[in-house]
């Protein structure tokens, strides 16, 4: 903000603004531009010059730096949020292996019951087709009594 000459009300923008080069060699690659800008008063109305460059340019750099550290921000929760999923691929993966160690023992479990089952079976029916020799029924007659 610049203020008036004459009555010192402050005015905030430029009617109108041009660069000017500075005959200053520019320090570290600056911008060796300044910029000047006509105001207008809007208390008294005159019309004066004043450079405008220098805040502009501190404005500039601070929303610069404003942008870096939203962007630097912005990478933090990215990396927050990939450190979480890597933690959650790691349980699901660990929990995935333990299921698959739970399946496979309750497969062994249900196929030694099942090699158990027919064994038992067998053994029965063994034992009925002894029972029916020993008793002198033949197993056509016992399956027409059934009908
Ligand atoms: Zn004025």
């Amino acid at each position: 903000m610049v203020k008036c000459p004459k009555c010192e009300t402050e005015v905030a923008t430029p009617v109108k603004t041009w660069p000017i080069p500075s005959r200053r060699p520019s320090k570290k690659g600056e911008e060796s531009k300044l910029i000047v800008g006509i105001f207008e008063c809007p208390s008294c109305g005159v019309r004066f010059r004043a450079a405008v460059e220098p805040k502009a340019k501190v404005e500039a750099a601070a929303s610069i730096k404003n942008m870096v550290e939203r962007i630097k921000g912005i990478r933090g929760e990215l990396m927050q949020t990939l450190k979480n999923l890597r933690e959650k691929i790691k349980t699901l993966e660990t929990e995935r292996s333990n299921l698959m160690i739970e399946i496979d023992s309750l497969r062994k479990v249900a196929e030694s019951r099942v090699t158990a089952l027919e064994s038992e079976v067998s053994m029965m029916r063994e034992e009925v087709k002894s029972l029916r020799d020993l008793l002198g029924y033949p197993e056509e007659e016992e399956q027409q009594k059934q009908r």
